[in-house]
């Protein structure tokens, strides 16, 4: 899942990009609010943390709004210092899903985040099933046929991107967009090595049961059964 972070304040930018990578997610940080709106533009973000007050000349509801206008459909969270009810009433007309007041716990924002992702394509399934597969994202926990499986946090995080499109196709360049930030050194076989990592941990060890990783010859990968 891809984090974009518009925070100024260099402490708490380099707080939630680390720890939101130690979760597995891919964070693209940046600190102003013009090239914030630059990115958020962006559809392959999965998720879009504002802050509200930002240098340059918008700040975090200038750029929700016209993200939203421009279509971006990712939930949008905001973050800020003020906590008033015309505050939060304004933040979330701006197009914005939620609202976090400053100073928040980073399991906090780590609970809104995964609340936000649940929200659309599972409505209030807060463990993914997807053939014999779960995926818990608020406890990192794997199963397949009632069997925990371990997986690194790269390893996870591709299959909560698959599981939360399941039976769709998705191309390399998606996976890469969604799983690594634009700092991250993708080499063209990245994906191929990751999606064996998860097929020697998902399907090898259940031989009698139906491999669930597809690869779409000449378009990309689908979790199927
Ligand atoms: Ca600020």
């Amino acid at each position: 899942m891809k984090v974009l972070l518009v925070e100024d304040e260099d402490k708490i930018a380099a707080a939630v990009k680390r720890g939101l990578e130690l979760k597995g997610y891919a964070v693209d940080a940046v600190t102003d609010g013009d090239t914030g709106l630059s990115y958020a533009l962006d559809p392959d973000y999965d998720v879009i943390i504002l802050d509200r007050m930002l240098p340059g000349s918008l700040d975090g509801l200038d750029i929700a709004r016209k993200a939203r206008a421009e279509g971006q459909k990712a939930p949008i969270l905001i973050l800020t210092a003020r906590g008033s009810i015309d505050d939060k009433v304004e933040g979330l007309n701006s197009g914005a899903d939620d609202y976090l007041v400053k100073p928040f716990s980073f399991s906090e924002l780590v609970a809104r985040i995964q609340a936000l992702l649940r929200r659309p394509p599972i409505p209030n399934a807060t463990v993914l099933k997807y053939a014999d597969l779960t995926l818990d994202p608020s406890r990192y926990e794997v199963t397949r046929a009632g069997k925990p499986i371990k997986l690194s946090s790269k390893e996870f995080s591709l299959l909560e991107y698959f599981m939360r499109h399941a039976e769709q196709i998705l191309t390399k360049e998606t996976i890469i967009n969604h799983i690594w930030n634009e700092d991250a050194i993708v080499m063209p076989n990245t994906v191929e090595v990751y999606i064996g990592y998860l097929r020697s941990k998902l399907d090898k060890p259940f031989s009698g049961k139906p491999a669930l990783i597809k690869t779409v010859r000449g378009f990309g990968y689908k979790l199927s059964s």
